[in-house]
C-alpha cells in the first residue's frame, strides 16, 4: 500500500510518499513560500541529490499538482501514474473537541476544520486548501485526517479547563487543548514498547522550535503544557509561553500595541529570541553562551528551569515516573538541553549517563544508566510514519466492510 502524507502550514507543504509494505519512504519534500515571488520547492529521494526548484506556487492547490506531477514525472518515475497511491493521510492541526482520534476525511471534518479555524487561524484554513485540492485532483481517493490535537482528547476537566468564567468554555470554547500531540502518540508508543509494557507513567519532552512538555498515563495524555493556543507552558524559540496573563493587557496599555502587535510579540518576538536578543536557535545561543554572552546564558537557563519545573509538576500529578523521552529538534539533538533536563533529579531514582548522552544525535537511545529506575530516552519522532500508519488501518477498515 501506497500512502501519501501531506503536511499543508500556513505557507508551505510538506509531503512524503510511504510504501507501507515496508513503512520506506521513497519521495519526500517541501514546496514553500507558497503564494509568495520567491516560492521554491525541494524534492528528495534516496538515489538522488536533493532537488530544488525555484519555481512560482500560487496556491496549496497548485502545491499539491507540483508534488503530483513531480511524483509521475518520467524523469523520476516514481510512480507510473497518479493511481497508485491507496490513500493520502493529512496532518491536521485543530479537532476542537470532537476529534480523539484519527478520522476518515467527510464533509463533516472539513466542517469541523471550518468550525475550528477560529483557533488555529493560519493552520487549519491550510489544512482545507490542501484536503479541498487533494479531492480535486484525486476524486474518489480515501483520505485521513490526524489532528495535532486529537492525542490530548484524553485530558480530564481538572486538566484542561482555565479558571476564567465557566460561560467562556460553554460558548467559545476556550479550554487547553494542546498541541505536537502526533509526536507524543509517537514516541510514547516507543517508549512503551522500549520499557516492555503498557501501564506507564512517561514525560515526553518535544523540543523544538515550539516545544510542549506531555504528562503521559498508561498510554494517553493526562495534561500538557500547550494550551488554548501553541504560545503556552514552555519557553520556546520565540513565544514566551507561560506568563502572567494580566502582563498582556498592561503592555497593551503602556506600548499602545493592537491585537495584531501583541499576538506578533508573544509568538513570534519572545521565548529564548527574546531574552537573548540573539537567536531562536539553540546551537547560536550556546555558542554565544560560550562566548561569555550573558542574555543568551540568562535564556538558556530560564528555559532548562522551566522545562525542570514542568517535569517535577508532571511527575506530582502522575504519582512517579518511569520513564523522560527527549524528541524533535532540540530534544534530539542538544546533549546540553537533557543534561539539564535531568541533572538533580536522581531523587525521583532517575541515574543519568552523563558520558552517554554527550555523544547522542537524532538516534534512538537510553541515556540513563542501566540500573537507573526512571528510564530516560531520546526518541527521533516521526510524525509522518503514525499519519501513513493510521491512514492504512482506516483505509483496511473501509476497504475490509
Ligand atoms: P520545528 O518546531 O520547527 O519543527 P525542530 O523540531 O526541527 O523545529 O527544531 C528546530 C530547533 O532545534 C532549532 O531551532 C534548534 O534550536 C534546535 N537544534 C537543531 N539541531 C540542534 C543541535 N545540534 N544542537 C542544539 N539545538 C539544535
Amino acid at each position: 500500500m501506497k500512502i501519501l502524507v501531506l503536511n499543508c502550514g500556513s505557507s508551505s507543504l510538506k509531503f512524503q510518499l510511504l510504501n507501507m509494505e515496508n513503512e520506506t519512504v521513497s519521495a519526500r519534500g517541501l514546496v514553500e513560500r507558497i503564494g509568495k515571488e520567491d516560492s521554491s520547492v525541494t524534492f528528495c529521494m534516496d538515489s538522488y541529490e536533493k532537488i530544488k526548484k525555484e519555481i512560482p506556487v500560487k496556491s496549496h492547490k497548485a502545491g499539491v499538482q507540483i508534488v503530483f506531477d513531480f511524483l509521475t514525472s518520467d524523469e523520476f518515475k516514481i510512480l507510473k501514474s497518479k493511481d497508485e497511491i491507496d490513500a493520502i493521510g493529512h496532518r491536521l492541526v485543530h479537532g476542537g473537541e470532537k476529534y480523539a482520534g484519527s478520522v476518515l476525511i467527510d464533509d463533516d471534518v472539513i466542517q469541523t476544520l471550518r468550525d475550528c479555524s477560529v483557533f488555529s487561524p493560519l493552520h487549519n484554513p491550510a489544512n482545507i486548501a490542501g484536503v479541498e485540492a487533494c479531492k480535486e485532483l484525486f476524486p474518489g481517493l480515501p483520505m485521513a485526517g490526524v489532528f495535532d490535537t486529537a492525542f490530548h482528547q484524553t485530558m480530564p476537566d481538572y486538566a484542561y479547563m482555565y479558571a476564567l468564567p465557566y460561560y467562556l468554555y460553554e460558548k467559545h470554547h476556550i479550554r487547553r487543548y494542546g498541541f505536537h500531540g502526533t509526536s507524543h502518540r509517537y514516541v510514547s508508543q516507543i517508549a512503551n514498547k522500549l520499557l516492555g509494557r503498557e501501564d506507564t507513567r512517561l514525560i515526553s519532552c518535544h523540543l523544538g522550535n515550539g516545544s510542549s512538555i506531555t504528562a503521559i498515563v498508561n498510554g494517553k495524555s493526562l495534561d500538557t503544557s500547550m494550551g488554548h493556543t501553541p504560545v503556552g507552558g514552555l519557553i520556546m524559540g520565540t513565544r514566551c509561553g507561560d506568563i502572567d496573563p494580566a502582563i498582556v493587557t498592561f503592555i497593551e496599555s503602556i506600548e499602545h500595541l493592537s491585537p495584531e502587535e501583541l499576538d506578533d510579540l508573544i509568538n513570534k518576538k519572545s521565548g529564548v529570541f527574546g531574552v537573548s536578543g540573539i537567536s531562536n536557535d539553540f546551537r547560536d545561543l550556546e555558542a554565544a553562551n560560550k562566548r561569555g554572552d550573558k542574555r543568551a546564558k540568562l535564556a538558556l537557563e530560564m528555559f532548562d528551569f522551566r522545562l525542570k519545573k514542568y517535569i517535577g509538576a508532571y511527575t506530582a500529578i502522575m504519582g512517579g515516573l518511569d520513564a523522560i523521552i527527549f524528541t524533535a529538534g532540540i530534544g534530539e539533538n542538544d546533549p546540553e538541553t537533557r543534561y539539564e533536563a535531568c541533572n538533580g533529579l536522581e531523587y525521583l531514582g532517575l541515574k543519568f549517563d552523563v558520558e552517554k548522552n554527550k555523544n547522542i544525535k537524532g538516534e534512538l537511545a537510553e541515556i540513563s544508566t542501566s540500573d537507573s529506575k526512571v528510564k530516560v530516552y531520546v526518541i527521533p519522532t516521526n510524525e509522518e510514519l503514525l499519519i501513513a500508519r493510521d491512514t492504512k488501518d482506516i483505509v483496511s477498515s473501509i476497504n475490509s466492510k
